[in-house]
C-alpha cells in the first residue's frame, strides 16, 4: 500500500475514521525480533506486547492520520531475563509522530514560524518545537543518502517577530527533498561546519548551494 511506503515492515490490520474526520490506522509490526537493552545480544523469544501507542503520520486527503500499534516484547535469556519493546526505526520515541511526520513538520517551518506551522499542520506549538529542539545538531546518517544536487539552507524563526532563527539544510535529489539537519543559529561559522561534516564524495555531488535568508 503506497501510503505506508515509507514506514518499512508493518501492515495495517483496521483502518476507521473517528468523528473528527481523522483516519486511525491500527497496524501491526511484520519485523521479528530486537536487541536485549541490557545486553545488545539480537532475541527472537516474544514475551507479549506493550500497551497501544499512536503515532501522527502524514496526512491522507488532508485528514490527519494516526498508528495504532502495539509492539512485541521480547525476553533474553541474560541476567535477570529482562524484556524489550521492540525498537522500530521509522518513529522517535516519546514524540507522538513518525519520522516521516516530523520531516513534514520540519520542512513546513522554512522559512516560516513555529506557531504558523503549529497553525497549519494542527499541531501544538509545543510539538512543534519539540521537532525543531529534537533535530538540532543531531548527527545525520549520511549513509542513507546517495546524493545530494542541490543544498537549500533556510531560517526558521522560533518566535514571531523575534530575532531568533536556527537554520534548517535540506537536500533536494531526484526531485525528493530532505532535511538534513537543523543548525543552532545560521552563523557562518556554524554552516560552514555543518556543510564540512558532509562526507566528501557526497560533497562533491552538489551542485547547487541555496542560502535562503539575508
Ligand atoms: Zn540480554
Amino acid at each position: 500500500m503506497g501510503l505506508l511506503s515509507d514506514l518499512p515492515n508493518i501492515q495495517i490490520q483496521d483502518a476507521f475514521e473517528d468523528r473528527s474526520g481523522n483516519y486511525i490506522l491500527t497496524v501491526i509490526s511484520t519485523e521479528k525480533g530486537t536487541h536485549c537493552h541490557k545486553c545488545g545480544k539480537r532475541i527472537d523469544k516474544l514475551n507479549g506486547h506493550g500497551e497501544f501507542i499512536e503515532w501522527r503520520h502524514l496526512d491522507i486527503l488532508g485528514k490527519q492520520v494516526y498508528l495504532r500499534i502495539r509492539l512485541p516484547r521480547y525476553q533474553c535469556d541474560c541476567d535477570g531475563q529482562p524484556t524489550t519493546t521492540q525498537h522500530v526505526r521509522w518513529f522517535t520515541r516519546r514524540s507522538g509522530f513518525t519520522k516521516a511526520f516530523e520531516q513534514r513538520i520540519l520542512l513546513s517551518c522554512i522559512n516560516s514560524t513555529i506557531a504558523d506551522v503549529a497553525i497549519k499542520e494542527k499541531v501544538s506549538y509545543e510539538l512543534v518545537s519539540g521537532v525543531v529542539d529534537r533535530n538540532i545538531e543531531k548527527s545525520v546518517n549520511w549513509e542513507s543518502i546517495k546524493k545530494l544536487d542541490v543544498l537549500g539552507i533556510d531560517e526558521i524563526s522560533l518566535k514571531k517577530g523575534n530575532q531568533d532563527f536556527v537554520a534548517i539544510v535540506t537536500g533536494r535529489s531526484d526531485d525528493k527533498i530532505q532535511v538534513l539537519g537543523v543548525l543552532k543559529d545560521r552563523t557562518k561559522h556554524t554552516v560552514k561546519q555543518f556543510l564540512l561534516s558532509i562526507p566528501k564524495q557526497l560533497r562533491i555531488s552538489v551542485r547547487y548551494v541555496f542560502f535562503r535568508y539575508i
